[in-house]
């Protein structure tokens, strides 16, 4: 579904993606993990164009994301996104939130966009929240808004960039439970995240970069197990 061909990303001299080839199967989970500095936000800032490869090729569906002609926001709805800053819109409410980008970007009529909305926000957990603000909510609650807001325009993929980061550690099992629901429903999905728990369970692939280079991708099983690299090995036993 997402292809990855040769992708190199320079900010300057410094060469933050290297020869990136990756692809990501249709209801694939994909964990990314790796040290700070890796590339790994990098990789999903590139996909969603908002930053611009210098080589390679990004494609969804077979359509290429980095031609220069391509239709980016149409292709940036067919992404859904989530960083560890919710960024939600602060004077509206939750359910505001959620309908602005159809009724905008979509032309999706005011009822029917409250509709959809409601029931994300449902799906979310957050029935009883729609009506609120983001200052009236918990920071778990913010990104479940979030992620309500991006599965709004029916993305075919989600890239999440360390969505619990900034989570009091009681919060963030909500949103992963979230994610989840999301992976169960078969949604594609790029994760990037440092919750090995989550890595470990939802999976499909873990892969692993290092100084702007994918060192090793495989099931989360075997990773976690018995990583076939060095630098597998090195990342696994930091963390313990
Ligand atoms: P972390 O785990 O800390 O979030 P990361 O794997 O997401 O790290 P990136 O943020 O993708 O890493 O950064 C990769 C490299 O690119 C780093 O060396 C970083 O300093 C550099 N970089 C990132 N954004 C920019 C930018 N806007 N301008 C210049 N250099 C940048
Ligand atoms: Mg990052």
């Amino acid at each position: 579904l997402l292809e990855f061909e040769g992708v190199n990303k320079y900010f300057g001299e410094t060469h933050v993606l290297k020869d990136i080839d990756l692809e990501v199967e249709e209801q694939e989970v994909a964990v990314v993990i790796g040290p700070s500095g890796s590339g790994k936000s990098t990789l999903l800032r590139c996909t969603n164009r908002l930053e611009e490869i210098q080589s390679g090729e990004i494609r969804l569906d077979d359509v290429p994301l980095t031609d220069p002609d391509a239709d980016i926001n149409e292709l940036r709805q067919r992404i859904g996104m989530v960083f560890q800053s919710f960024n939600l819109f602060p004077h509206k409410t939750a359910l505001e939130n959620v309908a602005l980008a159809p009724k905008r970007v979509k032309n999706v009529p005011e009822e029917e966009a409250h509709e959809d909305a409601r029931e994300l926000l449902e799906r979310v957990g957050l029935g009883a929240q729609t009506r609120s603000y983001p200052s009236e909510l918990s920071g778990g609650q913010q990104q479940r808004v979030a992620i309500a807001r991006a599965l709004a325009m029916d993305p075919d993929v989600m890239l999440f960039d360390e969505v619990t980061s900034a989570l009091d550690p009681e919060l963030v099992g909500e949103v992963l439970e979230v994610m989840r629901d999301l992976a169960e429903e078969g949604m594609t999905m790029m994760v990037v995240t440092h919750e090995m728990g989550f890595a470990r369970e939802v999976a499909d692939t873990v892969t692993l970069m290092a100084d702007g280079r994918i060192v090793e991708r495989t099931a989360p099983e075997q990773f976690f197990d018995q990583p076939t690299t060095e630098r597998g090995q090195q990342f696994l036993s930091k963390l313990l």
